[in-house]
């Protein structure tokens, strides 16, 4: 079979690989729709998780099952699934202890494209059939469905982290489709006031419908400044990162109220430590908050979450600016996430329809 895959950091391109092979509990699958997600961008670019040879890149997906394991139940070859990007071991210590993503050690539930051939292949493998697939609700086009393997999970958990309540007032930094969520699930969550920042303007008009009321800009001066002047002094009750580095930690707790929390769901990728900045986190003693997390992934989750798609609830349409039809288009999708023109918030690529 064909893969698009990472020759080696920085090179990338299409290979032969023999198709995986299907263990009991497991599925093969073969793609419906792709996406290219940030995170393909920093583990070939970036060497985010180090030097990988000839492993095939993706992780966002809907699929058509094509071949089961004989202890798989409730799946069988023809069904149109959702892939979520974390299949965790559901079985593991980790997941018994209610985090799944880290089955198997730090981040370890995250296998496509890091411990093994992701989804940018003619077949791929998803282990534990029953627990990682869910099947896609006939009312989601495919389009759509390779939203819910990474962007509205990862972008819903930056909500859950930060415990967004009703009537809160959220900051969410970082508007590309991640944070983009963000906005949408803090605003499911019932946040009053959901301050994003970022400009871009397709990002902006996005973020205006899924539930933003104000706007500021990190190029507009330090964020803290700004959010404590839009708030009379007062700060915000919760806050989501969703892009930036290590350095938007410092501004966040300069802004959060006590008792506060910060939900991060950021990729950081650079820099020794994070700034907690001593006076503004209460000298010790602020209750201000800082969690940050793998998105969860499974299939409860991706049923609940393609639930709200379906009940119309959630409108995924807005992120796939690019849509692209055929594997041909792959490559350019791939370099279109890198260079991240003004118009873009994600690439999709339709396989099958
Ligand atoms: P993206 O690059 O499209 O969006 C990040 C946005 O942040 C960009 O629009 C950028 O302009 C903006 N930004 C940069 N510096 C900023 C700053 N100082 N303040 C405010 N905004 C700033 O990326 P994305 O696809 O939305 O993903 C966001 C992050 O989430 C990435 O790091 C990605 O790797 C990570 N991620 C995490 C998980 C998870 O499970 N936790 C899953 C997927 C992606
Ligand atoms: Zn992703």
């Amino acid at each position: 079979m064909k893969g698009y895959a990472m020759l080696k950091i920085g090179e990338s391109g299409w290979i032969e690989k023999e198709r995986p092979k299907c263990g009991p509990l497991d599925a093969i699958c073969k793609p419906l729709a792709l996406a290219i997600c940030t995170s393909d961008v920093h583990t070939l670019w970036e060497g985010a998780i180090g030097e990988r040879h000839n492993m095939i890149l993706g992780h966002e997906g809907c699929a058509e099952v094509v071949e089961v394991g004989e202890l798989v139940k409730d799946f069988k070859p023809g069904d149109r699934v959702l892939v979520p990007a974390i299949t965790p071991d559901w079985n593991s210590l980790e997941a018994q202890a209610g985090f799944s993503m880290h089955s198997g050690g730090m981040l370890a539930g995250w296998k496509f494209s890091n411990f093994k051939d992701g989804v940018f292949s003619e077949f791929f493998h998803v282990n534990d059939a029953d627990g990682n697939l869910a099947l896609l609700p006939d009312n989601i086009n495919t389009v759509d469905a390779c939203m819910l393997s990474d962007m509205v999970p990862t972008g819903f958990h930056g909500a859950e982290l930060a415990d967004v309540q009703y009537g809160d007032v959220v900051l969410v930094i970082g508007i590309g489709p991640v944070g983009l969520m963000s906005v949408a699930g803090a605003n499911l969550r019932g946040a009053s006031r959901i301050i994003a920042v970022g400009t871009r303007q397709v990002c902006v008009d996005a973020a205006k419908g899924y539930g933003a009321t104000d706007f500021i800009s990190y190029k507009n001066g330090p964020i803290d400044e700004q959010v404590m002047k839009m708030t009379n002094g007062k700060g915000v009750d919760k806050i989501i990162i969703a892009g930036g580095g290590v350095e938007t930690f410092s501004p966040a707790v300069k802004c959060l109220k006590p008792g506060g929390k910060i939900g991060n769901v950021n990729y950081l990728g650079s820099g020794e430590n994070i700034d907690i900045p001593r006076a503004e986190w209460g000298v010790g003693m602020g209750h201000k908050q800082i969690n940050g997390g793998l998105m969860p992934g499974g299939r409860l989750r991706m049923e609940k979450l393609s639930a709200l798609v379906s009940a119309g609830k959630l409108d995924l349409s807005p992120l796939s600016t690019h849509v692209f039809e055929g594997w041909d288009h792959i490559e350019e999708a791939l370099f279109l996430m890198r260079d991240k023109p003004a118009d873009l918030i994600k690439p999709v690529i339709k396989i099958q329809d």
